[in-house]
């Protein structure tokens, strides 16, 4: 997100772990992030942190990215984010461990199908997620303006509100 500091600058809390530049992933009551499922322009760095590849320029090239105080104040910063100053935001997002990642992929997939990811993700990270949870995407399509959605093979289960 705009200001999600993943370039940070010195003596900034950002730890760059790009949770804020994910798209938020209902689940049950649980916001969460999915590895993969991500902006466009976030990239991995050495350690296991990211770094955005338009930061100098990120609000020319993603008009979707927030300002700092904006993504905290819409709970798109991760929920344990250094960068709130009350303490923890229960509504923000959480990355889920690998194992609870593995038995919570149908609930995921199907959350993804009926609400559509917006536009700004890198589709190829929902068109893995979504093989790998056994739904092969044959289309992408446009749910609403800014909100991708997936028909899934062979022909039927689909994203809400098909075109
Ligand atoms: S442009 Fe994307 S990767 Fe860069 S800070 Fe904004 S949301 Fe994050
Ligand atoms: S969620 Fe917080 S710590 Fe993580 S990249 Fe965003 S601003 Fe930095």
């Amino acid at each position: 997100m705009r200001g999600s500091l993943t370039n940070p600058i010195p003596a900034d809390p950002c730890r760059r772990c790009g949770i804020c530049c994910h798209p938020a992933v209902i689940v049950g009551r649980l916001s969460i992030v999915i590895p993969g499922i991500r902006c466009r322009f976030l990239r991995d760095s050495p350690g296991g942190a990211t770094t955005c590849e338009v930061y100098e320029r990120r609000f020319e090239a993603a008009p979707w990215c927030l300002t700092l105080p904006a993504a905290r104040e819409s709970h798109a910063l991760a929920a344990d984010c250094p960068s709130h100053t009350l303490g923890e935001d229960v509504a923000g997002k959480h990355r889920v461990r690998p194992g609870a990642l593995a038995s919570a992929r149908p609930a995921i997939a199907r959350a993804l199908l009926e609400a559509g990811v917006p536009a700004w993700v890198d589709v190829e990270g929902v068109l893995a997620f979504l093989t790998s949870a056994g739904l092969p995407v044959s289309r992408t399509i446009v749910i609403r303006e800014g909100i991708l959605g997936f028909v899934v093979e062979p022909g039927g289960l689909l994203s809400r509100n098909r075109d």
